[in-house]
């Protein structure tokens, strides 16, 4: 699988096209808009990530571009940090996911995973397993594997529940999950966080998954397995 980073400071790039290639992928930078887009619709890349603020072009105007040539690649833009508007413009101009500045590099590979999933899902099983438990992005149901009981879950349950699963083992700051669910990061979110992490503790609770969402003192929430 091949992947273009479209992307102008010259250190991130060039982390990024490393990173990547450590963790088995093919990469390739770009370093300014017109150059990415050119490459991105080359046919020769699986999915790009995308910068937004670039010279000659910026990110909007080459996801633009590469969706009015009707290129269906999957693009996962690069956003400054909690700008609410860079993301619901992105996403609303054919993104398939967005990522904060600054992010952690297990982070960028949890999406790519899951953009990939997604392009891949048609006909095939999309379900996202996080230990025994098991979320099915088409009916927003968790389950345990292998058993019948399964419960519904709401848009926001949804969006956290996938979120922690797609981060299994690491600790989410308060901070994170208001960013990454409510899409803005404001102070009086931070009691919904601990109010829908309650009401999906109750839910995996009863489909009965050997997961559990524990507190972390003062920063936030972790999926882990329990021990049995
Ligand atoms: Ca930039």
């Amino acid at each position: 699988m091949k992947i273009l980073i479209v992307e102008d400071e010259e250190g991130l790039r060039e982390a990024l096209v490393r990173s990547l290639k450590d963790e088995g992928y093919q990469a390739e930078g770009a370093q300014d808009g017109q150059e990415g887009l050119d490459l991105a619709c080359s046919g020769t890349y699986d999915l790009v990530i995308l910068d937004i603020m670039l010279p000659k072009l910026d990110g909007y105007e080459v996801l633009k571009r590469i969706r009015e040539k009707k290129i269906v690649i999957p693009v996962i833009l690069l956003t400054a940090r909690s700008e609410l508007e860079d993301k619901v413009r992105g996403m609303d101009g054919g993104a398939d996911d967005y990522l904060t500045k600054p992010f952690e590099m297990e982070e960028l590979f949890a999406r790519i995973r899951m953009v990939m999933r997604r392009q891949e899902g048609w006909g095939m099983d999309s379900r996202i397993r996080a230990g025994d438990l098991v979320l099915d992005p088409g009916s927003h149901e968790i389950s345990k594997a292998r058993e019948a009981r399964r419960v519904k879950l709401g848009a926001k349950e949804y969006e956290l529940c996938e979120y922690f699963c797609c981060n299994m083992g690491q600790v989410l700051s308060r901070e994170q999950i208001t960013q990454k669910v409510w899409g803005f990061d404001s102070e009086a979110e931070y009691n919904n966080v601990d109010v829908y992490v309650s009401f999906l503790r109750k839910k995996i609770q009863f489909v009965g998954a050997d997961v559990r969402i524990r507190s972390v003192r003062s920063v936030g929430y972790v999926l882990e397995e329990t021990k049995k």
